[in-house]
């Protein structure tokens, strides 16, 4: 069969759904190596540190006793309650276990709750710049995306005031991720507050708090939005173990939100996937038992942070900025849009991500993916020597273009 009938046969809705770009580059890289080049992968943003040794124990132990049956779809009780404990002590966040639903991952948590509240035609306002899957998933559920820009001045983030006039009679859900991915950006305590004003005062709009960054910044102060009173119930928080613990591949995330909308998430996992491993909620239910190594991985990522943005800023015609948190620059590249090396002209972020690749033999993703086509996103989870090899590359390719 050929391609375009393939195609055809494919539902509207696959047919609609981008690629996930920070995969695609992730392929795109490794397709490379496996020809035998040297390619520094900076696109996928994936912690480059082991699980720390007490959750290895703990999985290690679950194995040996025989966990390895189906679990309760929303997670193992004890589970639910050590995520409850650690969001009330650490987030102000007062739910019970019952609130918690334990996902495959952030990424499904983040589809359970859009597929829940979502119904076609609804508006879901994104702050942008956003992480790709966010609108993806929203078109799943034929949802409306409308895309909140944060200005670069105002460190990308959106304000209260542009939330204000964004919102109609169709908006659902509003979300974001702090800190924020590609960006870095964390929004204080008062630009949430402002922005909780606005949503409390329109009925039935709810928040999606994506805070799977949470142990990945840079300040003291972290500021959860479902921890005001007045709209407890209308704020689903998002978090998960992947990158605060580096746990990627284990895929344990979840929610917490009012009971209603935790038990239409419980719902839907009850029929699409079931609870996650067994071995890896043994492995989470002890995570925050020993904080040391988060602290230490965030330690490393501050000074990779200060390396990375020394680094970029020495490039010609490269506008950056200080993320707070997560572990991605998001630097402003149209200085070099249009211009060419003599054989390829690149007209956008995406054709020097792959110009990049091809020539310097660095993965970066643009920012297009991200709602930014002026920017492309550095992941700096990677070991500082090959963030020195990467940039230097990068910053040595860029002179060949006039
Ligand atoms: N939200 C954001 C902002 C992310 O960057 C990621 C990373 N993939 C996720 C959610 C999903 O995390 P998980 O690996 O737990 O599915
Ligand atoms: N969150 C990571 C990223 O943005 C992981 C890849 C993905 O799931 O998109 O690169």
């Amino acid at each position: 069969m050929s391609v375009s009938q393939t195609y055809s046969l494919l539902s509207d809705r696959i047919n609609a759904l981008s690629e996930s770009q920070t995969l695609a580059m992730s392929r795109k890289a490794r397709e490379l190596g496996a020809q035998g080049v040297q390619v520094i992968n900076l696109s996928i943003g994936e912690p480059d540190f082991q699980t720390p040794a007490h959750i290895k124990e703990a999985a290690k132990q679950a194995i040996d006793e025989g966990f390895s049956w189906y679990t309760p779809v929303p997670g193992y009780a004890d589970l639910r309650g050590v995520i409850a404990d650690k969001l009330r002590r650490e987030n102000h966040l007062d739910w019970k276990a019952e609130n918690i639903v334990v996902s495959t991952g952030a990424k499904q948590s983040l589809a359970n709750v859009i597929l829940s509240l979502v119904n076609p035609g609804d508006e879901v306002i994104i702050f942008s710049p956003y992480w790709v899957s966010y609108s993806e998933i929203v078109k799943l559920a034929e949802g409306v995306t409308v895309l909140l820009e944060g200005s670069f001045e105002n460190g990308f983030k959106a304000t209260a005031q542009q939330l204000e006039n964004a919102i109609t009679p169709r908006t659902k859900l509003v979300m974001y991720s702090s800190p924020c991915n590609p960006t870095g950006a964390v929004f204080s305590k008062e630009e949430l507050t402002a922005i909780a004003g606005v949503v409390a005062r329109h009925e039935n709009i709810f928040v999606l708090a994506d805070e799977i960054y949470e142990y990945i910044r840079f300040h003291d102060d972290y500021f959860s939005i479902g921890s005001l009173d007045y709209l407890r119930d209308r704020v689903i928080t998002v978090n998960g173990f992947s990158k605060g613990f580096a746990m990627t591949g284990w895929r344990v995330g979840y929610i917490a939100a009012a009971k209603w909308i935790a038990d239409a998430c419980d719902k839907i996992q009850g029929q699409v996937t079931s609870g996650t491993c067994s071995i890896s909620q043994r492995a989470a239910v002890v995570a925050y038992t020993d904080m040391a190594p988060t602290r230490a991985m965030a330690e490393a990522y501050r000074r990779r942070r200060d390396l990375v943005v020394a680094l970029v800023s020495d490039i010609p015609g490269v506008k950056t900025y200080v993320p707070d948190g997560a572990f991605y620059l998001f630097p402003d590249i149209r200085y070099y849009l249009g211009k060419t090396d003599g054989k390829t002209t690149l007209h956008t972020a995406e054709d020097l991500c792959l110009w990049l690749l091809s020539e310097a033999h660095v993965s970066l993703v643009t920012g297009e993916a991200f709602g930014a086509p002026e920017c492309i996103r550095i992941s700096f989870a990677a070991s500082e020597e090959n963030l020195k090899e990467a940039i230097r590359r990068v910053k040595e390719t860029l002179t060949k273009l006039h």
